[in-house]
């Protein structure tokens, strides 16, 4: 950030009073700027056996293959950026249960939020998706993934649906897991 988005002077990065970390402050008009995780909402959808997938028409990870998830937006619950990020990347209404992984990603400032999800009717590319497919376990392409949250996020399900039970996954992914799964993608 150079300027501020309040009244357009330049800003500078320092420790403000009574804070331990440094911020973007505007001296002209005394507004300092918090930056903040984003969270990324998105589905585990399911239909019978099979799980639905869409391939990335966009930056980062073309040509990968993704959970629809994105950024929420301000005024939405997690659950309905859940599902309209299933909506627009997919084409297709689900059914949303609980918050299934949970995962921070401190190096980047997302945290992830993965709800497992019923597919209701159709489905189809949307305008970041080349596109969209389902798929039994045996066909998932684990080379081809675009993200560690989404390996992990089908890892635990795959695990779990042998179990029987869905519990809520809260982990971690370090800089040096993201540096091993795109070292090895
Ligand atoms: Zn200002």
């Amino acid at each position: 950030m150079n300027f501020c988005s309040h009244c357009g002077q330049t800003v500078r990065f320092a420790i403000p009073e009574g804070d331990d970390r440094p911020r973007y402050l505007c001296d002209a008009c005394g507004t300092i700027h918090y930056q903040n995780p984003r969270i990324v909402a998105g589905t585990l959808p399911v239909i019978g056996s099979k799980v639905l997938l869409c391939r990335r028409a966009i930056s980062p990870r073309k040509g990968f293959w993704t959970l629809p998830a994105g950024y929420m937006e301000n005024a939405e619950t997690t659950v309905e950026a859940a599902a309209r990020e299933t909506r627009e990347e997919a084409c297709a209404e689900v059914a949303i249960h609980g918050l299934y992984t949970m995962i921070n990603l401190p190096h980047i400032n997302q945290v992830y939020m993965m709800f497992r999800a019923d597919l209701e009717g159709g489905f189809d590319a949307g305008p970041e998706s080349l596109e969209v497919a389902l798929f039994e376990e045996h066909e998932i392409p684990w080379d081809e993934l675009a993200f560690p949250t989404i390996e992990r996020t089908l890892r635990h399900f795959y695990q779990d649906r042998r179990d029987g039970v869905y519990p809520l996954h809260i982990s971690d992914i370090t800089a040096e897991d993201r540096e091993r799964y795109f070292g090895s993608a």
